[in-house]
């Protein structure tokens, strides 16, 4: 779908008089990087069952399937790159047009295109962390390590730590810090961003609807309709890319 012109202007000349912008991230802005979501049809947790984090602690049976799991191409975002997307919020944060960038995606691919001030409601996948220790390790050796031994590597610092990606599992509560900063932000933003999220995933979908509730304005682009597109004051329909390439061409223009 090609953006329509005026949306994309609207929203140019909203992000040029805002204080404070501030954008919230999903699944959606990294899959023109070849990262699937998870609510596509015939997604990642069609195939493999989901690991609860209690059961990942407690169960060396459930550790296997979990690295096992780390291994499938689709959830290892190890190689991915940021497409227009993560690069177009690098951009107008350099130039002092965007404050900062919530994010769902555990990709990391925000900060590879140059995005400085991001919060990971969710951790990130390109760390693996010790449960025991809490000692944080590059994802990617330890990946390798388990591909070519077949055994689930053990914390290098204490010898029998239980290491994970350093990321929120499911049954895992998110780290109250991370929220309450993400908070801040929602609380603080006069324009908010909404892209490429569903918008389901509570708490961190809250997000968006508190800084609605605060005044700010609420922008969502997603392809797909999203539950808060009613309280939106522009929803932008279409690819991701697309779109914020189209606002960055009116900002330029
Ligand atoms: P989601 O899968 O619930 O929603 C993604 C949304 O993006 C969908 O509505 C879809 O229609 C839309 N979309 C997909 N590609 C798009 C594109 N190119 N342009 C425009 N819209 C597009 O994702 P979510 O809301 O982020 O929540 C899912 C959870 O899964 C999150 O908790 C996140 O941590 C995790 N997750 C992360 C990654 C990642 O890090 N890249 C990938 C998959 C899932
Ligand atoms: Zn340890």
């Amino acid at each position: 779908m090609v953006p329509s012109p005026n949306h994309c202007d609207a929203v140019a000349r909203w992000l040029s008089g805002a204080r404070c912008a501030v954008a919230f991230t999903g699944a959606g802005i990294s899959t023109e990087s070849g990262i699937p979501d998870f609510r596509s049809p015939g997604g990642i947790w069609s195939r493999h069952r989901q690991i609860l984090y209690d059961e990942f602690m407690r169960d060396p049976a459930a550790r296997l399937e979990y690295w096992r799991q780390r291994c499938d191409p689709e959830l290892d975002m190890s190689a991915a790159q940021p497409n227009i997307g993560h690069q177009v919020l690098a951009r107008w944060e350099a130039a002092g047009r965007l404050h900062a960038v919530l994010t769902q995606n555990i990709d990391g691919l925000h900060q590879l295109a140059g995005s400085r001030c991001v919060v990971e409601l969710h951790g990130t996948a390109r760390q693996v962390k010790c449960q025991d220790c809490g000692s944080l390790y590059e994802a990617r050796p330890l990946i390798e390590a388990f591909r070519a031994t077949g055994r689930v590597p053990n914390c290098p610092t204490c010898t029998r730590g239980r290491l994970k990606l350093a990321t929120i599992s499911f049954g895992q509560p998110l780290d109250q810090d991370v929220l309450q900063e993400a908070l801040a932000w929602a609380e603080r933003t006069d324009l908010m961003l909404a892209i490429g999220s569903s918008l389901v995933v509570e708490p961190a979908a809250n997000l968006p609807r508190l800084a609605s509730k605060r005044g700010a304005r609420l922008v969502i682009i997603n392809r797909e309709p999203t539950r808060l597109d009613a309280m939106a004051d522009a929803v932008l329909r279409g690819s991701c890319g697309e779109l914020l390439a189209g606002i960055a061409r009116s900002l330029e223009g």
